[in-house]
């Protein structure tokens, strides 16, 4: 799996439900790659960011 689409499933994750075989894909994609892996651990906390601002309303 290629960076951009590593990054496509995490970005599509925040849509949908991911297939099992795209979660192993990732998961294993972000074992070997430390950008990748940083880019998740942004991307969970501007998730969670917008969450928490959701609960607000
Ligand atoms: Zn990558």
């Amino acid at each position: 799996m290629k960076c951009k689409q590593a990054t496509q499933l995490m970005s599509q994750s925040q849509d949908r439900d991911l297939t099992l075989k795209e979660k192993i894909q990732l998961k294993l994609h972000l074992l070997m790659c430390d950008g990748c892996t940083h880019c998740n651990r942004q991307m969970s906390i501007i998730r969670a960011a917008v969450k928490e601002l959701g609960d607000r309303k």
